[in-house]
Parts: structure tokens; sequence; C-alpha cells
């Protein structure tokens, strides 16, 4: 079976927003084992979306629509899937009465434009969002034993109705029968290239063995991805398969893997405080405030996290910090902000971080360069000099993850 997918949406030409649909698809389609060799980006213009689908429907086996069911005179997915099908469009009475008593449970009136989503072309099967009142998705089989899909373009929406129902039936219709499983192991502290280079012998054997594939994914201020992807019969083998390929790689790559899939570097760092039982004080410049929104994104980092002082300006490096007068991009100012943060907040590490993020150097630093000092308890304090590229977004970005993983270099030494 060849997939292709069409996003509708002026928009997405517009540059208005990013088809993220369209990459979470292909992501998708891949680890499904299903083909996809185009996608297609198409306004609101019925014409057109037409065109597009008669394009893609002659050459392909399945189309999947993304955008364009809602209930607004611009949205005419439907109206277009009806005309290349040949088929006119029926009121869904299942569909028409969900619309109607999520209305009449928030007690609004029903504009009657709702219901144009309950239109279905003649044939099709709705397929219900778990929110009721939400378009539906739609499997629209067409001649030839084919098939077009049609899912909403708001993403979360999008992903339920592809997860639960479009993959499942391309699937069936491709006989695809293994089960393809990922895992993602995040690593911070080589580049690309530099974990390439590691890994080379065991991707060429694997290229032989065959079962489990290796792919890189930078993916900036969240570290560099290895992407590792198992194939096998069943669920409980693809599982076996990536767990030894994790182990095998993670002896390799030792403290470079930070997390595992949505595990972030912050959330890393909140763990292991709480593993070793210690509070943390933060005292942020160059970042300004960058390290502390990142810790909490962490559910219950409170047990860990104490607070920061913001020490933009050199006087409340000076007069909050106890930080020697002088200049300030320096280690020794990065090491006396992290003494000066865990005493002023109590804690029992302290972290500073200053540098100059641009445009213009300071103190006869040049743009990017950084230093991170860190105190552990009673401990000599200890700093190191960062030279980040980029604009100053990406080196307050950069800086921020740096520092949380000398934290966590530092507290898994301690872990032994
Ligand atoms: P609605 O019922 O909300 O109108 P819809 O199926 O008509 O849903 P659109 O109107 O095309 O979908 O898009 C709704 C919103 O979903 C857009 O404003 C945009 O934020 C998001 N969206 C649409 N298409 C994409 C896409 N390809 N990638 C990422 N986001 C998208
Ligand atoms: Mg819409």
């Amino acid at each position: 079976v060849i997939c292709e997918v069409v996003a509708v949406g002026t928009e997405l030409l517009l540059g208005q927003i990013v088809d993220t649909n369209s990459a979470w698809i292909g992501e998708q389609l891949a680890l499904a084992g299903i083909d996809c060799l185009r996608q297609q980006k198409v306004g609101d213009n019925r014409s057109r979306i037409v065109a597009a689908l008669r394009e893609a429907l002659d050459r392909s086996d399945a189309v999947l629509m993304c955008g364009g069911l809602g209930p607004t005179q611009d949205d005419i997915t439907r109206e277009a899937i009806a005309e290349v099908l040949g088929v006119g469009l029926d009121l869904d009475e299942d569909v028409a009465a969900r619309i109607e008593a999520m209305f009449a449970r928030r007690g609004r009136r029903m504009p009657m434009n709702n219901l144009r989503q309950a239109e279905v072309p003649v044939g099709a099967v709705a397929i219900h969002d778990p929110q009721p009142g939400t378009a539906p998705g739609l499997i629209c089989p067409a001649p030839g034993d084919k098939v077009v899909y049609a899912v909403p373009g708001v993403p979360h929406e999008m992903r339920e109705i592809v997860t639960r129902a479009v993959l499942p039936d391309l699937r069936r219709r491709a006989g695809v029968s293994a089960v393809i499983l990922s895992r993602t192991l995040r690593t911070w502290g080589e580049s690309e290239s530099g974990l390439a280079e590691l890994l080379a012998p065991r991707i060429t054997e694997l290229d032989r063995l065959g079962g489990v594939t290796i792919a890189f994914l930078a993916s900036g201020i969240e570290g560099l991805k290895v992407r590792l992807t198992a194939k096998a019969a069943d669920e409980a083998t693809a599982r076996a398969m990536l767990a030894d390929e994790e182990e095998r790689l993670r002896a390799q790559l030792g403290p470079l893997v930070f997390g595992v899939d949505d595990e972030t570097m912050e959330f890393a760092v909140a763990a292991l405080l709480e593993g070793h039982g210690l509070t943390l004080g933060l005292a942020e410049s160059v970042t300004g405030g960058l390290l502390s929104s990142r810790l909490t994104d962490v559910a219950g980092v409170s047990g860990v996290f104490r607070g920061a002082v913001v020490s933009y300006q050199s006087e409340v490096k000076f007069d909050v910090l106890g930080v020697e007068r002088g200049p300030v991009v320096t280690a020794e100012t990065a090491e006396q902000m992290a003494v000066g943060a865990r005493r002023v907040l109590d804690a029992d590490v302290g972290l500073g971080i200053t540098g100059v993020a641009g445009p213009a150097e300071q103190d006869g630093m040049p743009v990017g360069t950084v230093f991170v000092g860190l105190v552990i308890g009673d401990q000599e304090p200890e700093s190191i000099r960062l030279a980040l590229p980029g604009d100053r977004r990406r080196v307050r970005d950069f800086a921020a993850i740096s520092a949380l993983d000398l934290l966590r270099r530092r507290l898994l030494e301690r872990s032994g």
C-alpha cells in the first residue's frame, strides 16, 4: 500500500503555521511500515483541493487529508472528497446527535453551520473524536479498492484519530503483521558526527543482522536523539530487542545518555537531586530565568528546587549574592554566584551562570562565553567555561541545558 498526504490550509502556504501534522504523519507511517512517497500542501480552495486529491489518488492506494473539516465556510475538505468520489453528502444522524448533545450540555445555542460537520460523503464511515462535538474523521472507500481518509487539522485531534483508526486500517489493507516499536535515547555532550563515529561499528553490525535500526535526530536544546527501531513478529519480541539494544548503547555511551523518550534534561536532574536527597538553589544572570523555567516544567520539583535569584545587574550579584566587585563574566563570579545562591536560598547545591549572550561583547569576553559555577554542600566550588555558538536566543538556551548537564554529571558521579 502506498499512501500520500494532503495537508489543507491556506495558512500552511503563507507560512503562518508550520505543517507539523505532515511531519508527524510521515513519521507514523514509516513506523507502521507503510510507504509514503509524497506529501502535498494546498490552500482552502475547492478546485485546487479536488485537483490535489485526484492526482494523489491516481498514483497511490490511500490518501490521508488533514485539515478543513471544521464548521466554517472555508472548511471544504468534505465537499472536495465527495466531488472526487462522485458522490453526494449525507447527514450522519449519529454525528449530528453528538454535536447537538454537546451544545445542549454546555447550554449553548448551536449555530446551523455546525451541522455541516455531520455531513459525510455517501459511503464513508465517520470516526468519532472522543470529545464529542468536534469534527469526526472520515474513511471514504474509493474505486479500485483505494481509500481516502480525512482527519481534522487540530494536531491533538488529528493524532488521536490517526493512531486509533487510520493506521490500523492502513495496516490491515497493507497486510502488515509485523510490530514496529521505537525508543529514543537522549544525549548531551557529543556532536552528531561524534556519536555516529562512536556507534559506527554497531550500526554496521546491525545492518547485517537486521531487526533493529539506529537513527540520529538532532534536536537542538533538547539534545541529540538516538532512535532505536525494532521490527518483529510480535510486541514482546520487539520490546525485548529494544531493551537489549538500549543496554548495549548505554554501556557504550555512558553518561552521555540523560533520558529515554520524553525524559528531559531537567527531569533527569530533578530525579537525581531527589535520589540524593539534595535541594538546589540557582543564581541566573545570562539565562534570566530559563533554568528555573525548565526545572519548574517538571511536576513535583518543589521537593528539590528551592528557587532562583535572577541577578541580572552586577549590583545584584554583589549586594544579594555576595560576589566580589569586578568584572562579572569570569569563572570566579560563576562560583561565587553558586555559593551565594546556596546560602541565600538555603539549599544544599548552588548553581550559578554568567556569560555574554550578545549582540555585543562584555568585559572583553566574546559573545557566547558562558561560565557555570557549581557548589555541592561544603565542597570547593568548581566552574566550567563554555564557548557557545549562535545568536542570543541560542546562546541562552544552550547555556541553560549545559548548566543542567554539569549538575547532572556531578550527581551521577556521586551515585558512583
Ligand atoms: P477546525 O474544526 O478547528 O476548523 P479543521 O479540521 O477545519 O478543524 P483547520 O481549520 O484546517 O482544521 O485547522 C485548525 C487548526 O489546526 C489550525 O488553525 C492550526 O492551528 C492547526 N493545523 C491545521 N493544519 C495543520 C498542520 N498541517 N500542521 C499543524 N497544525 C495544523
Ligand atoms: Mg477549520
